[in-house]
């Protein structure tokens, strides 16, 4: 499941001719798969093969990945009976710390477009990129980026839906699953929505699908041209009231923003693969620079820094080291980063990604942080840097060792 693939898929999104900057525009981003497309991503060999994550033989299947799935295979059927559709899958335990950490990249990956980022599982967010349209494109240009990103940076696929509500979004990601884009342009809603089936409702599950379709309703466009009266009568006030707007394309709930502070990172996918030390090592200040600026940015300090190494085969090393005292210095940061990525004694393998990770944030640099005058220097000279960047523009201010490099911007 290559990129040309993921890209081909953004050819589904539907065509509109309306104004799309008078509406909000927010995006549904879905992982496929998202436990089988981790396990395939950590275990090549695995790739291609019907892929069960399921605990136990007594277990429930957790994720099937899509060649699992053509067996008929779903997850929450029992691991026993699986194994019995599909004799010769591959079943493999869950590793739940991996996909946190995993989960974590991916929502980072999100903030980056914009700080309404509301996650609703480990795989899965929307995000308002209504602000954000003016700098960063269309809602489908931003989509597309996302996809971009996620493939290239976490080796897995997903599937993104955008429109003007949240219901509609998250509708469009189902849709176009798995590994594609759909976009739902206003003046489309009702020509998508009103075909699909009322357990495509929010809220609707097993019981008011059945009560519904007992009084002759199977399809959205049935519930939303029964009259409302009518159908608060039979399922309730406020049942009634919220499927009679859903069913005419009406969600006006806000994305609600999660904090994502617990830790600040940066990383970078190569175009290339990278097996020069030193080039690698720039690659970490830039890094370190970027994390710690927005450190700055938000007034506050981490004391465990932590630098992630991929190679080109995806395997990934983690090494982090706790400080003494909490920092929020792009040159202490560094100085750890270079001695951690120096221990790991990698030379000449080919990198795919690096990144910077700044954790255990704290709000308040702790009074006993006695700085050696060097050391405050150095955060003078970097809140100064913030200050003129802030003034005139992210690519002003560059340290020297960057500005031989002039197309590599300092934030992305
Ligand atoms: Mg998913």
């Amino acid at each position: 499941m290559g990129l040309a693939r993921c890209l081909r898929k953004v050819e589904r999104t539907e065509k509109y001719a309306g104004d799309m900057s008078t509406y909000a525009t927010i995006v549904h981003v879905d992982m496929d798969a998202f436990y089988a497309s981790v396990a395939e991503r950590d275990d090549p060999t695995l790739r291609g093969k019907a892929l069960v994550v399921g605990a136990g033989a007594r277990g429930v299947v957790l994720s099937a990945n899509y060649e699992a799935r053509k067996f008929g295979i779903r997850a929450a059927m029992p691991v026993g009976r699986a194994q019995r559709m599909a004799p010769h899958a591959i079943f493999v335990p869950p590793n739940h710390a991996r996909y946190s950490e995993v989960s974590d990249a991916i929502m980072k990956i999100f903030a980056d477009f914009t700080p309404l980022v509301e996650p609703l599982s480990l795989d899965e967010a929307f995000l308002d990129v209504t602000g954000a349209r003016r700098l960063l494109g269309t809602g489908r240009e931003i989509g597309t980026e996302i996809r971009k990103r996620v493939f290239e940076q976490e080796g897995i696929t997903c599937s993104v839906g955008i429109a003007p509500s949240k219901f509609i979004a998250k509708l469009a990601s189902g849709h176009c699953k798995p590994n594609g884009l759909l976009e739902i342009a206003p003046d489309r809603i009702l020509t998508f929505l009103h075909p699909l089936p009322v357990s495509a409702l929010w809220g609707v599950g097993p019981k008011t699908a059945e009560t519904l379709e007992q009084l002759g309703l199977r399809t959205v466009e049935d519930v939303a041209n029964l009259p409302r009266a009518t159908l608060i009568r039979a399922i309730g006030q406020a049942a009634g009231e919220t499927l009679h707007e859903l069913a005419w394309g009406r969600d006006f709930r806000d994305v609600t923003p999660e904090d994502v502070d617990k830790s600040i990172s940066a990383a970078e996918t190569f175009a290339h693969d990278l097996d020069n030390p030193e080039e690698i090592l720039q690659e970490f200040l830039r890094l370190t620079q970027k994390a710690t600026a927005r450190l700055r940015d938000k007034g506050l300090f981490a004391k465990t820094i932590s630098i992630k190494v991929r190679f080109a085969d995806f395997t990934t090393i983690n090494r982090s080291k706790t400080l003494p005292l909490a920092t929020d210095s792009a040159h202490e940061a560094y100085e750890v980063v270079k001695d951690l990525y120096t221990a790991l004694r990698i030379e000449r393998a080919r990198l795919r990604l690096v990144g910077v990770s700044l954790e255990n944030l704290v709000s308040a640099a702790p009074e006993q942080m006695v700085l050696g005058a060097r050391d405050k220097g150095w955060r003078d000279a970097e809140r100064a840097i913030d200050r003129a960047r802030a003034r005139f523009g992210r690519l002003s201010v560059r340290p020297g060792r960057l500005i031989e490099n002039s197309e590599d911007e300092i934030d992305e």
